[in-house]
């Protein structure tokens, strides 16, 4: 793969494990947008700014040294140039994102780094596979393949479930559900660059599909 894919869809969806699975097979580079917004949102929480304050977010973003890796092996985000890879999926952090991505400024600043991310892999004349939720419309528009996953709520509250249980924690499916949807609604609804499936975006889902079937669909639609 020598250009870009766009993954987006909101979480739950399976997004995190087919990309880096389909960059893998594609020999292509992995970037990991949410856990660029959840790196900031960390240093948010760190700083123990309100987070209605959008100036004091705004600062912290500015300062924040955010990387991440783009080894689909071994993805890997740092702040600061810490490894804040357990941190960053937390639920402290799972709660606050939301708000922190809603402010536009902290979005210009990790978008901008994103395309710098993409144009490096570009100028390698490696292929990458962008996941987030605005990547076919703000960060890549010219991306070659644009895909949006889906999956009906109760699955994909069921997937994090089993995500959160194997990372040792214990939530109700009921919980679960309700933040998966406090979630959904808040990307869908914020002003700047809104969780949506754009026109030329290839909707997959995966609702009753395994990890295979969603990278056999995908595969099908890759160009090399
Ligand atoms: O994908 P993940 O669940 O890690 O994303 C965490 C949050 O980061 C999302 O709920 C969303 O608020 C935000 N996000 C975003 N734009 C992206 C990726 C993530 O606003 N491209």
């Amino acid at each position: 793969l020598r250009g870009v894919v766009a993954m987006d869809g909101p979480s739950g969806t399976g997004k995190s494990t087919v990309s880096r699975r389909l960059a893998g097979g594609l020999r292509a580079r992995y970037l990991d947008t949410g856990a660029m917004y959840r790196a900031v949102t960390l240093g948010v929480l760190q700083a123990e700014a309100d987070l209605a304050d959008a100036e004091a977010i705004t600062r912290i973003a500015e300062r924040a040294v955010v990387s991440a890796g783009t080894d689909p092996e071994r993805p890997e985000i740092r702040l600061d140039g810490v490894d804040v890879g357990v941190e960053v999926r937390g639920e402290a952090v799972t709660k606050a994102v939301s708000a922190v991505a809603a402010v536009p400024a902290v979005r210009a600043i990790l978008v901008a780094r994103q395309q710098q991310i993409i144009a490096e892999a570009l100028e390698a004349e490696v292929g990458i596979v962008v996941e987030g939720r605005d990547i076919g419309e703000v960060v890549a528009p010219d991306a070659g393949l644009k895909i949006y996953l889906t999956a009906d709520a109760g699955v994909r509250a069921r997937r994090r479930r089993a995500q959160d249980s194997a990372q040792g924690r214990d939530a109700s499916i009921d919980e679960i559900q309700a933040d998966v949807r406090r979630r959904d609604e808040f990307d869908s609804t914020r002003a700047t660059s809104p969780l949506r499936r754009i026109a030329d975006a290839i909707e997959v889902d995966t609702t009753e599909l395994d990890v295979a079937g969603v990278l056999a669909v995908l595969n099908g639609l890759v160009i090399e």
